[in-house]
């Protein structure tokens, strides 16, 4: 067999072998438009600086970033204001809660939300991009995105609707985070761009682009153009590893060892850089991108970690 039909195999078996976990999960209900996805769906892409590229299962399903989201406004935030100017705004510690939780809110100085992967670090992370207008600013995400997967990304405005007049607890996050003072612009603007954010549509390959280019610290190998700084790359995948699995970070930084983050809609990127890849069929580096919609009651999808667990095991991948 060919080494890349070898590979092919792999993938393909591990989405055979970890489809049935779907049935421990359910789709994201809260959301309501999430709720009608096909939970058996499971997908992946495992992308190379070369561009070789494995992918197996559903992968044309086009599906909701959500929480994956939340990575890159970090990202450009920190390129349009710079770290600093972020880092005052919004901590980089774990918190051991849920992904939208409010508790802490008030004991942290203040208002200044955990981290930049939890609801309240997301909303107060995009109030801070540039733009006069949420259309604005969503441009500019979505520029930033064609520039790393090569294509125009839309929002799914039905998803953006559905959430929108559904989000109580986001908007509480949010207006206590406007009167705490952490928010750049005005609160229904803040929301708006968090929660089209989260709507934008991508599919498997797209997300494993975007982690190919965080394992290559911002530069990216198809383009050969570096798109955002090391310093920021490095931040974003000690965000990743440390609170990208909402509350499941730490067993997942144990059991599986690589910079990712989760979003309700069943979507997973991880960065894998070329010193946690010697041993793989990507020894320097590579991104992957699953979709597995049936999530665990904190919000991760149950097929896609078991699958993505299988391959960072059968390739000895693992930043430790
Ligand atoms: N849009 C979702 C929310 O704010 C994203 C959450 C997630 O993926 N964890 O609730």
């Amino acid at each position: 067999m060919e080494k890349k039909d070898m590979q092919e195999q792999v993938v393909i078996n591990g989405v055979e072998q970890f489809r049935g976990f779907a049935k421990e999960g359910r789709c994201a209900s809260y959301i309501p438009m999430l709720a009608e996805r096909n939970p058996d769906h499971l997908a992946v892409s495992v992308i190379g600086p070369d561009g070789y590229e494995v992918r197996a299962g559903d992968s044309e399903e086009l599906f909701t970033l959500q929480s994956v989201s939340k990575v890159l406004t970090f990202i450009l935030a920190c390129m349009d204001k710079g770290l600093p100017y972020v880092l005052e705004r919004v901590d980089v510690e774990p918190t051991g809660d849920t992904f939208n939780s409010i508790i802490r809110l008030e004991s942290h100085q203040p208002g200044k939300p955990f981290n930049p992967m939890i609801n309240a670090g997301a909303i107060t992370v995009s109030s801070m991009l540039t733009g006069h207008s949420p259309s604005e600013k969503l441009t500019k995400l979505l520029h930033f995105l064609q520039q790393i997967t090569g294509r125009a990304l839309t929002i799914n405005e039905a998803v953006f609707q559905s959430e929108w007049q559904t989000a109580n607890r986001n908007r509480a996050l949010a207006y206590y985070l406007m009167d705490s003072g952490f928010l750049d612009c005005p609160v229904e603007e803040a929301l708006e761009v968090y929660l089209k954010q989260c709507a934008i549509e991508v599919t498997v390959t797209d997300l494993a682009k975007i982690g190919l280019v965080i394992a290559h610290d911002g530069y990216h190998p198809l383009l050969k153009t570096q798109l955002f700084s090391k310093e920021v790359a490095k931040m974003a995948k000690a965000l990743m590893v440390t609170c990208g699995m909402y509350n499941a970070s730490g067993k997942f930084a144990a059991f599986i060892g690589l910079p990712a983050k989760s979003g309700v809609s069943g979507a997973i990127l991880a960065a894998v850089p070329s010193h946690a890849s010697l041993h793989s069929p990507f020894p320097t580096g590579c991104g992957i991108g699953i979709y597995g919609p049936a999530i665990d009651e904190i919000g991760n999808s149950v097929a896609g970690v078991q699958l993505l667990k299988y391959l960072a095991t059968k390739w000895q991948m693992t930043i430790f």
